[in-house]
């Protein structure tokens, strides 16, 4: 039987971690956050869980790696960074027939399936993001149903320019100028694009739809991936959360309880209007495709 595996891809600061947080209340899901950084930032670095444990003491994860490998370990940490060194690259994603790509997807299979017993879920979140390893997966068997996270670039390259501290280790998150974040914002959301093109199941959410109307845009996101309507979590624009073990993602992962959802457009006021002519200039083509309007807006 095939696990069902949502995986959501976009570019960071485009809405992810919240929908993942979103989508792990419905009923049978289970979130694991960003499981591409499981390797290094879970298992080697021991950095926290969504839950609040550090990731070898999360009583989740302790067991998923029980049943998936029977215990974690630094060597098959290393060796599935290796592995993803040499297939999990944007720059390589047509090359999907390599040796290695079976034993790379493997790994994440049996975390996902392993997730799925331990919880007892109908259906895993993976928000990586990145499309290079929906690539993967898709290319070794799993069929993810890729859920395409779009924000507009404006948004995200202000979100890129500011500072934000990461609650793991009080180091501040990586910071990308206009011009770089557009290069990434496209070259992401053509490579997600291109999914579709090859056949994978790919729906697009635009993270401001998502923050207009959340009941109407999860609903109608729901259906789309077969899971239960059920939104009683939901209540407005208030969601009550409960405690996720999610491996790495934005610092969003760790809310817990009553939180309000407001659609953060500070980029109208704070990103400079050269950065924002830069950005609305690199990212045009795609800015129509997606439906944002361009340097009027
Ligand atoms: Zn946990």
């Amino acid at each position: 039987m095939t696990d069902r595996v949502i995986f959501l891809g976009g570019l960071g600061r485009s809405g992810t971690t919240l929908l993942e947080r979103l989508l792990g209340e419905l009923p049978g899901v289970v979130p694991l956050g960003e499981v591409v950084h499981l390797w290094a930032r879970g298992v080697v670095a021991g950095e926290l869980c969504g839950c609040g444990e550090a990731f070898p003491q999360c009583p989740f994860w302790r067991e998923v790696g029980e049943r998936a490998f029977g215990g974690w370990s630094r060597e098959l940490a290393e060796r599935v960074l290796r592995l993803r060194h040499r297939v999990d690259r944007t720059r390589r994603i047509p090359a999907v027939g390599h040796p290695d790509l079976a034993e790379y997807v493997a790994a994440y299979r049996s975390v996902y399936a392993a997730a799925l017993q331990v919880a007892g879920g109908a259906a895993v979140v993976d928000s990586s993001k990145h499309a290079s390893l929906a690539f993967c997966l898709a290319a070794g068997g799993v069929q993810p149903h890729v859920v395409h996270v779009v924000r507009d670039p404006r948004a995200v390259a202000h979100s890129w320019r500011r500072t934000v501290p990461r609650p793991e280790d009080g180091s501040h998150m990586t910071r990308w100028g206009a011009m770089r974040t557009s290069l990434h914002w496209s070259a992401q959301n053509l490579a997600l694009d291109l999914l579709a093109a090859r056949g994978v199941e790919v729906t697009r959410v635009r993270y401001e739809d998502l923050l207009a109307d959340p009941h109407a845009t999860l609903t109608g996101l729901a259906e789309r991936l077969g899971l239960d309507t059920s939104l009683g979590f939901l209540d407005g624009t208030t969601v009550s959360l409960g405690r996720a073990h999610t491996v790495s993602g934005n610092p969003m992962r760790f809310a817990v309880g009553q939180v309000e959802l407001s659609h953060d457009d500070a980029w109208r006021g704070g990103l400079p209007a050269v950065q924002r002519a830069v950005v609305s200039g690199l990212t045009a083509p795609l800015m129509t495709r997606y439906g944002y309007r361009g340097a009027a807006a």
